[in-house]
This record gives structure tokens, C-alpha cells and sequence, in this order.
């Protein structure tokens, strides 16, 4: 038999039309069919279909990984509706206003600060902070945490950035504070702040000691607390149980700044569980200068971060639990993990998925040690490249050749008697079940 003639880039572009992707997507993908001579009906439409799959889009998160770094650490939404908001006016006024009075005033409320201010990540947040108070200065930081925390943030590199020189202090696993009297008095290294960074992903045990926060504050330079990972306060104000015993040794915004930081830096997606953001937060004088400091700019958040933040905020000041996703998913009981995963082995209906006691993590680069109970389901064999291929796409985590689907973390969105979503449910039960009779 003749083989058939290719078609034309074009006309099988605009055979993939009913796609929905734009045109010069289909282009793309109708070029690339060509050349692999895929150009079939079936064949350029699963060619579509990995195209759309590389576009960023909602996922079901089953790992049981609270803050699933690939999958954007804490969930987040926006409304996509455009409109336009008061990012840079003062309504009161009618004169030009600050992006940062906002959301900054309600995050100092929040941490108990003078004054607060919003960048794009908690790195930046740090640079920011060195660059403003100790350019071309000394900062002492414990040889105890020149630490690289997820995503490739190196104290070291960071402080290079920032343009400041670090004054490493003590050793890699006693620091006193002696050590920090002694580098601050030394003229030579000119100590402009002293910087304490949370060990946020591991652990040092054994013969230890660590400085804590109190007993810098009699320093005479200022000090700044990189915290990390944006625990508002050890209270837990917004938990009707009070904080969880995991979250035992995680330093606190508010306690931090009582205990004497100037200054504390923070993620926006970790504990905090709002969208990719950093905030510095503390004495109203050093906050003014971390924003009128040139860098500021470069790192500023746009107003969809900004409007998200605020959501976050404003729910953490109502106590609203259940619009705090990270912290419903985290405080979820035993007792409706378990049913919700048996609802979804009847929905599955197969005797190779069956409910499981599982184990969730925070994730994210936070409380390395701590692992959160749960409940799910395991299924015989790797299904996660079936369930990855369903729409929306679900992730799920193997072990010894079981796939487990966790139920703590597969429905952040909604809340109360409506947990879970009964279309979340019913897709995840019908992508595990087509997925096992492969
Ligand atoms: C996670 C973390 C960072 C980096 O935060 P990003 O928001 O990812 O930039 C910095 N410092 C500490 C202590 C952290 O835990």
C-alpha cells in the first residue's frame, strides 16, 4: 500500500480545532506530528493532549505531602474575573498610595509588629533585609546555620547577594551567645546585624547548643530572624483545638518578635499557607529602610499575589479555619480521614484498592521529622502514570509497588460537611478504577 502523503501543517492544525488550544499551539504540535510522521487522527490528538499537558494546570494532590514542593507548596486561588483595585491609591486621599500599606499593616497586626511588607519570596525577603541594614558591612550568622533550605537558598550565596560579608560565629553545633558578644565587638568586623536562620529542614542532635532569640536581643546591633516558614503564633489562635504537638519546636512570628528580633522574614507558602510571597516584619524604622532601599523594587509582589495575601490575612484574622487551607488539611481528623477514604474504596469498587492507614508529611522544606497520621487507600502495583494522564491529573506516591492515595491532602478546597467534594471523590474513583483494569 501507497503511504499516505503528510498532510499540510495547516490543515491538520485546523483539523485539531475542536482541541480548544489556540492556533499557533496546534501549529506547533501539527509540525511536530509531521516530522514524527504521528499525524493520524488518534496520533496528533494524543500529540494534544501532551501539549495541553504541559500547560499549568490544577492538580489533585493524593501524595499526602501537605506542601508538595513540585506541586506549589500551599494551595491557592484567585479569582480571574479582571478588574482593577486600589493597588497603588489611597481611597481616603485620592492620592497615590503604597502597594505594601495593604497587606503590610494587616500582617504587622498579625505578627504582633510595627510594621510589615510583602516581596516575592521569603529568599528575597532575607537579601532585601541584609542589602538595606548591612550593605557593605559585617553579619554574624552561627556557623550552625549556613544552611541551604529547599530551593537552593544558600545563607552564604544569599548574603554574597545581599552585598553584606558574613562573620560566621561559634561552631557547625554549639553557638553561645559570648560568640556573638565577641564578634560584635571586634571593630574590624564591623557588625552591622546579627542574623539567625531557622534550621528549617534538618536537624542537629547530640552535643548541642543554640542562641535563642532572647539572648541576642542585648546586642548592640540589631537583629533579624529568618523564621522561614511563617507560623503566625505558637497560640494557634485560628485552631478551636489550640497548636498541634508537632508543631512543638517551630518558631513563632509573634513569639520571636516578643522575644527581641527587629526584624523577622518569612514564607508566604509554607505554614503560612497563602501564595508564593516573602514578608519582613518588625520595627517600623528598619522596615522603612528595607523599602526604600533600591532592591526593593526588583522584588516587589504583583497584585494577584498581594490580593491573595490579603484573603489569607483577613482569614487569619477572623480565626476562620476553614478558609485556611494548609491548616484544615493539617488538623483533619482520624476519624473523617478513615471515612472518607472508605467512601472512596466502595466508590472504586476492586479488590485491589483497599483503605489503609497512611502517614502525611508538612512537606515544603518545614518540620523535617514530622509525620502527620492519616488514612487512604492502597492499591496494588504503580498506577501514577494512569492516574498522572486523567483530567484533571492525580498525584499519587508508591511504596514497595502499592500505590497509596492519601486523603489528607486531596481536597484542600472545601470544608466542613462538604469535605470531601463528592466530584473530587467520584473522579478519583473512577481514574483509580480505570487505571487497576489497565
Ligand atoms: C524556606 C525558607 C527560606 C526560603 O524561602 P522561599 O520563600 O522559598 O524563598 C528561607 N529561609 C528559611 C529559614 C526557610 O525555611
Amino acid at each position: 500500500m501507497e503511504p499516505t502523503r503528510p498532510p499540510s501543517v495547516d490543515s491538520l492544525a485546523r483539523s485539531l480545532a475542536d482541541s480548544g488550544l489556540p492556533h499557533p499551539l496546534l501549529v506547533q504540535v501539527a509540525r511536530l506530528a509531521i516530522e514524527l510522521g504521528q499525524y493520524s487522527p488518534d496520533e496528533a490528538e494524543r500529540l494534544v493532549e501532551q501539549r495541553r499537558r504541559q500547560l499549568l494546570q490544577p492538580v489533585i494532590n493524593a501524595t499526602g505531602v501537605l506542601l508538595h514542593t513540585n506541586l506549589g507548596r500551599a494551595p491557592t486561588g484567585v479569582s480571574l474575573v479582571p478588574r482593577f483595585a486600589n493597588l497603588e491609591l489611597d481611597l481616603s486621599t485620592g492620592q497615590r498610595g503604597s502597594r505594601q500599606a495593604h497587606v503590610g499593616a494587616l500582617f504587622a497586626e498579625l505578627c504582633g509588629a510595627e510594621a510589615a511588607i510583602v516581596v516575592n519570596n521569603c529568599a528575597a525577603a532575607v537579601t532585601l533585609a541584609l542589602a538595606a541594614l548591612a550593605e557593605g558591612r559585617g553579619v554574624a550568622v552561627s556557623r550552625s546555620e549556613l544552611v541551604e533550605i529547599g530551593g537552593g537558598f544558600r545563607v552564604p550565596e544569599v548574603m554574597e547577594q545581599s552585598g553584606a560579608q558574613l562573620v560566621g560565629v561559634g561552631t557547625t553545633n554549639r553557638t553561645r551567645v559570648a560568640d556573638f558578644e565577641k564578634a560584635v565587638a571586634n571593630a574590624d568586623a564591623d557588625i552591622a546585624v546579627a542574623l539567625q536562620v531557622h534550621q528549617s529542614n534538618y536537624k542537629i542532635v547530640g552535643f548541642t547548643e543554640q542562641v535563642r532569640t532572647a539572648e541576642l536581643a542585648d546586642l548592640d546591633v540589631p537583629v533579624i530572624a529568618d523564621i522561614g516558614s511563617g507560623l503566625l503564633d505558637a497560640a494557634c489562635p485560628w485552631l478551636p483545638g489550640g497548636p498541634p504537638a508537632w508543631l512543638a519546636d517551630e518558631p513563632a512570628a509573634r513569639q520571636t518578635l516578643e522575644a527581641g528580633a527587629d526584624l523577622i522574614t518569612f514564607s508566604g507558602d509554607k505554614l503560612l499557607g497563602g501564595p508564593q510571597a516573602g514578608i519582613i516584619a518588625g520595627s517600623a524604622e528598619l522596615v522603612e529602610r528595607c523599602s526604600r532601599h533600591p532592591l526593593a523594587r526588583a522584588v516587589r509582589p504583583g497584585g494577584l499575589v498581594l490580593a491573595a495575601l490579603q484573603d489569607v490575612a483577613l482569614a487569619y484574622l477572623d480565626r476562620n479555619l476553614a478558609a485556611l487551607p494548609f491548616w484544615s488539611m493539617a488538623t483533619r481528623s482520624l476519624a473523617e480521614l478513615q471515612a472518607a477514604a472508605e467512601a472512596l474504596a466502595t466508590a472504586i469498587d476492586h479488590p485491589s484498592a483497599r483503605v489503609s492507614e497512611t502517614i502525611a508529611v508538612p512537606g515544603g522544606g518545614t518540620l523535617p521529622t514530622v509525620e502527620i497520621g492519616s488514612w487512604g487507600i492502597a492499591i496494588d502495583g504503580d498506577i501514577t502514570e494512569p492516574l498522572r494522564s486523567a483530567t484533571p491529573p492525580i498525584i499519587g506516591r508508591v511504596t514497595d509497588q502499592t500505590t497509596f492515595l492519601d486523603m489528607r491532602t486531596i481536597d484542600p478546597a472545601s470544608s466542613g460537611d462538604a469535605w470531601p467534594d463528592s466530584a473530587v471523590l467520584t473522579h478519583v474513583a473512577a481514574a483509580a478504577k480505570g487505571a487497576i483494569s489497565r
